[in-house]
């Protein structure tokens, strides 16, 4: 299959980095797979965004002047309630286990490194999306 093969069930993707060409660069790729992308340039954009609808992912760089990527995190999860919380993975060039520790404990899912690979970003999507239909076909089995 083609690395820009439309996806089939197209996701909604924050790409949250203070780093333009980078988050830029990301979101065209993204966009190739057939995703819908939006671009915040720091956390506090982030969060307007995220007020106003929750994305399905939000790939997050960690260094921000400002609201930093794990309390961007945190936020987010906190106003997600009890609805499901985006997938939350830090792209990011933080690479101590002291970095690991921290956006775990920021409820981040997936702590990836700058230059991500973006082969493996889009299997993580993809995965990610076929988990979250399984998740509502098992959801639309279990009432009846
Ligand atoms: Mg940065």
């Amino acid at each position: 299959m083609s690395t820009l093969d439309s996806a089939a069930t197209p996701l909604n993707v924050l790409v949250v980095d203070d780093d333009v060409d980078g988050a830029d660069t990301l979101a065209v790729l993204l966009s190739l797979h057939g995703h819908s992308v939006r671009v915040a340039r720091n956390g506090e954009e982030a969060l307007r965004h995220t007020a106003i609808e929750l994305p399905d992912v939000i790939l997050l760089d960690l260094r921000m002047a400002g609201i930093d990527g794990c309390e961007v995190a945190r936020r987010i999860r906190s106003q997600s309630h009890e609805a499901k919380p985006p997938l939350l993975v830090a792209i990011t060039g933080c690479d101590q286990d002291s970095d690991r520790q921290l956006s775990a404990e920021a409820g981040i899912h997936l702590h990836l490194l700058k230059p991500v690979d973006p082969i493996l970003l889009s299997e993580l999507l993809e995965q990610h999306r076929s988990q979250r239909c399984n998740g509502a076909v098992a959801a639309a089995v279990a009432q009846h």
